[in-house]
């Protein structure tokens, strides 16, 4: 079988060696002049900066995947001790109580010693045992779900800014039936959110979703991997693909004047693309992925001498309720992995979301993320690195109704079995989601051919 791939992203990279070592034979496109797409790392004056993402999920099998097929479980490192993240309240940085899970208070000691909340805010919170389990089937926002439940101070101050700094949006637009159905099956089967993680942790559990794991030299090598095992594969760099027909049972992939014609294609590139791409082969598809919102973003990250920090960095960064100063959430990158900055400096990133701040130039970025930074942490003098790197409309939200949309884009696709589209953009945007699609989609795509995959 010949297939196309579109997109040298994560998930366009996995689903083309997966389709190579399979026996297809591939062509992968790629608009830019690299692969790896939103995966970059940087090496700048000895500091290790990460222009996307910066870890990944250990937990999720497309981390595992990962670990197997590219033989990098040596290389994957975890956090440095000590963890755990701190809010910023009151112009203050207030340690984040211990076990919560997805922004869910699961013990009762740490959260009651909390200096987060008030009296009256813990009350509510702890309330929440009583709150009807709830009889809405459809989406809702997972902020009017947790808000319903835990109250609003739990979710402007924990919830809304650990969910949404994952995910990129606020919670109260983000798809609770996407993201986190766990938390309406946990209130269905336990009465409670409290109850129910107040039970896992009895049991032993602790919150999956914050182990993480990444490469020791940086994200890039996990794309390094892959490329590295892309021999047979035909690799075309820096064509924009503008067009996609049919000619006759195959695919046709306009490029720059010639055409790549494949018996599969497989689309891996952000919805917008994805939408312009199949305009005329699947008109109902098209106008389906032209409703996935997506947003900006943009990194800074900035280094300094371990001498510019009143104390020692004790955690692994920090949370900002939405709109309590212009970043996100901070990274303390050098203290939460190991090999960030060189001996004698530490490195921090701040996430910047806010469209009016994102639309400042970098200087003026760098200026306003290093003084509140110096601010909240007590930084002397200038920062001896800088670097910004901006993402503009590039993180898919996953909004109220997102799993309609995808359905809505299967059904337009459903009359083109040997079209996958895979990404960020449909069943999961972190870097395993974006790995498990790829390789289901060449497992597919595999099957259809008789070749068990
Ligand atoms: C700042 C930031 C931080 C993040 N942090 C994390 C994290 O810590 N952990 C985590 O798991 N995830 C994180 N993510 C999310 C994750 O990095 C992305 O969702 C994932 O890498 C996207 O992979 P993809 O293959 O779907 O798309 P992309 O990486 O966007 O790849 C798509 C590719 O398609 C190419 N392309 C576009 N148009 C065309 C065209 N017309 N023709 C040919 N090629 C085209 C692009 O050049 C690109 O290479 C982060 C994302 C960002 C932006």
């Amino acid at each position: 079988m010949n297939v196309v791939v579109v997109g040298g992203g994560i998930a366009g990279l996995v689903a083309a060696h997966a389709l190579r070592s399979h026996g297809a034979s591939v062509t992968l496109v790629e608009g830019s002049d690299r692969l790896g797409g939103k995966i970059a790392t940087e090496r700048i004056d000895g500091f290790l900066v990460e222009r996307g993402p910066d870890a990944i999920l250990a937990a999720h099998p497309g981390a595992k995947w990962l670990a197997a097929e590219l033989a990098m479980a040596d290389e994957l490192i975890a956090p440095e001790p000590p963890g755990g993240v701190f809010v910023y309240h009151d112009e203050r940085l207030v340690p984040m109580p211990e076990g919560v899970g997805f922004g869910v208070p699961t013990r009762f000691l740490p959260f009651l010693a909390s200096s987060l909340f008030s009296p009256r805010e813990k009350l509510r919170a702890a309330l929440e045992v009583f709150v009807p389990r709830g009889t809405v089937d459809g989406d809702e926002s997972i902020g009017a779900f947790l808000r319903r439940r835990l109250g609003d101070a739990v979710v402007d101050r924990l919830a809304g800014p650990l969910i949404g700094g994952v995910y990129g949006a606020s919670v109260d637009e983000l798809s609770l039936m996407a993201l986190v159905p766990r938390l309406r099956d946990a209130v269905r089967a336990n009465g409670s959110l409290v109850l129910a993680g107040a039970r896992a942790h009895l049991r032993g559990a602790r919150p999956a979703d914050a182990a993480l794991l990444a490469p020791a030299r940086g994200m890039e090598s996990i794309v390094d991997a892959l490329v590295a095992r892309l021999a047979g594969v035909d690799v075309c760099l820096g064509v924009p693909v503008t067009r996609v027909t049919r000619d006759g049972a195959r695919y046709s992939v306009a490029l720059d004047g010639i055409h790549a014609i494949g018996d599969a294609l497989v689309i891996a590139t952000p919805a917008p693309v994805a939408a312009a791409l199949l305009e005329d082969l699947a008109p109902a598809a098209s106008a389906a992925l032209r409703a996935f919102p997506y947003r900006g973003t943009a990194s800074v990250s900035l280094g300094y001498a371990a001498d510019q920090l009143g104390a020692p960095l004790q955690g692994h960064g920090f949370i900002v309720p939405e709109g309590a100063l212009a970043m996100a959430a901070c990274t303390w990158s050098s203290a939460k992995w190991r090999g960030r900055a060189p001996a004698g400096a530490f490195m921090l990133r701040a996430t910047i979301r806010d469209g009016r701040v994102l639309a400042r130039d970098d200087r003026s970025l760098i200026a306003t993320a290093h003084e509140q930074l110096a601010r909240v942490m007590r930084i002397s003098g200038a920062p001896a690195m800088a670097h910004v790197a901006r993402w503009p409309a590039a993180m898919p939200r996953y909004t109220i109704g997102h799993l309609d949309r995808v359905r809505a884009v299967d059904a337009a696709i459903s009359h083109h079995p040997r079209l996958a589209l895979v990404g960020a953009a449909y069943r999961g945007s972190g870097v395993p989601d974006c790995v498990a699609q790829g390789s289901a989609a060449a497992t597919r795509l595999m099957e259809m051919e008789g070749v068990a995959a």
